[in-house]
């Protein structure tokens, strides 16, 4: 993984369209959060509200550095979903603003989608097929639903939807999500799992040129790694995966993820490769402080929640796993930064390991199920076609998503065990 990309300056090629990114988010974001709140409609999962910007300013919208249009998707449903997921309205604009410039991933994928990281890093933003665009308006319903009656999810969170067009541009859709990686903390290793062995190795040699390279399926083998979890924690994860499936199985999605960074607690931050490299450009000013935990605190009041919630967190860490009912009845609301109220994100804004006897491991996991838009189609079909002339089909990834989703959580819940555990199962092999 690139840590942190390229920063995205007024040189940089996608400059403008960034800029009018974050600009049509902080108008249209602001807009909806104006007004008070209400229940949701039917009609609010179709609604669609397009504005043109320009450098002149109209009655609707305020002056922009450059000519633009922006269509914003279901602000009432995402309105509700940044609220379940517990954001704060002000803090996400802040995060947005078009003052701080975002940093540019490139495209790591086969996609070609570009990913951007918001200026504190907290929000990626992500620019989907028109095809993917389509599909999430269609599941919105469901995927409101599900995270209503699971806000521990541990599917990507979506907290907006919206499209770009420059004069004589191409449409740009995006979403914006979680990005589950923490700001303060290095992560040692990336892995994207999806339970398949077909393709699903990153050569080994490449690592040396690029040592935060994504691994995959066989690269974790190959480590005999494990989920170290312990018996609460591993049943509320695996219970939760095979929710999440089961939804991602009904609405024929696949080709899905389970992305896993490791921070190591050993070895700490010795590398701080993100405080070092990072540099936030602010149009018009100097380079910004990095981002970090003191850019989350900007009041005195926010700074002594923050140590309370710092303390408790501590306190919560130093006891056993409690279950995750009984977790979420206990933490009180308005003390802690929103992602410790998740049960999986609430280690320090991750999920932290436990042994056997359920004490606390060595490493903190930041995990979650990415890249969940691609519907079954005909183009998944033919691959399965081509694909299945020449490998066993139980190997290929490109199998319909029923079979997908029992697959990838087969494969998860395989390697999700302590580290007493695996050590267990290697003797019995060996005396076998
Ligand atoms: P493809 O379809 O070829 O798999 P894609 O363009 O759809 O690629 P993703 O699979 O969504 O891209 O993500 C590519 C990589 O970007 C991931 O392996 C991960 O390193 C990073 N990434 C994606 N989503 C997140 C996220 N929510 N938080 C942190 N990193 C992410
Ligand atoms: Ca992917
Ligand atoms: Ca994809």
């Amino acid at each position: 993984r690139v840590v942190v990309g390229t920063k995205v300056d007024q040189n940089h090629v996608n400059w403008v369209t960034a800029y009018n990114m974050l600009t049509g988010i902080r108008f249209t974001v602001s807009r909806t959060n104006a007004k008070m709140d209400r229940d949701l409609t039917d009609a609010d999962f179709e609604a669609k509200h397009k504005f043109s910007f320009d450098i002149t300013g109209n009655e609707l919208t305020p002056s922009a550095k450059y000519d633009f249009k922006f269509k914003d998707y279901a602000p009432w449903v995402f309105r509700h979903l940044r609220s379940t997921f517990k954001l704060d309205p002000a803090d996400y604009l802040v995060s947005l603003t078009s003052k701080y410039i975002l940093s540019e991933l490139g495209s790591p994928g086969k996609s070609g989608s570009f990913f951007y990281f918001s200026r504190d890093y907290k929000y990626i933003i992500k620019t989907i097929h028109h095809a993917e665009h389509k599909f999430l308006r269609k599941i919105l319903k469901d995927y409101y639903n599900h995270v209503q009656e699971n806000p521990n999810t541990l599917l990507s969170q979506f907290y907006g939807l919206h499209r770009v067009k420059i004069p004589y541009g191409r449409k740009i859709h995006f979403v914006v999500m979680n990005n589950l990686f923490p700001p303060h903390r290095d992560i040692h290793r990336t892995f994207d799992l999806k339970g398949s062995t077909i393709g699903r190795d990153f050569k080994e040699e490449e690592l040396e040129k690029n040592p935060r390279a994504t691994l995959k399926d066989l690269n974790w083998l190959r480590r005999n790694l494990s989920l170290e979890f312990g018996p609460t924690k591993k049943k509320a994860f695996v219970e939760q995966m095979q929710k999440d499936v089961a939804l991602l199985q009904k609405l024929k999605i696949m080709d899905y993820s389970l992305l896993v960074g490791i921070h190591d607690l050993e070895r700490g931050n010795e590398e701080n490769l993100r405080d070092k490299t990072l540099q936030v450009f602010q149009p018009g000013g100097e380079e910004a402080e990095p981002p970090g935990p003191n850019m989350l605190m900007r009041t005195p009041s926010k700074l002594e929640n923050a140590r309370k919630a710092k303390e408790l967190r501590q306190k919560i860490r130093a006891q056993k796993p409690i279950p995750m009912e009984q977790a979420m009845s206990k933490m009180p609301d308005e003390l802690q930064d929103p992602k410790s109220s998740f049960y999986f994100y609430a280690d320090d804004g991750g999920f932290r390991a436990t042994h056997e006897d359920e004490t606390p491991g060595e490493e903190i996991y930041y995990l979650g199920i990415i890249d969940c838009l691609t519907h079954y189609s005909l183009i998944k079909r033919a691959e399965h076609f081509f694909k299945g002339m020449t490998n066993q089909e139980s190997q290929i990834s490109a199998i319909p998503p029923e079979r997908y989703g029992d697959r990838f959580v087969r494969f998860i819940s395989g390697v999700t065990k302590t580290k007493e555990a695996a050590e267990r199962e290697k003797a019995e092999e060996a005396a076998n």
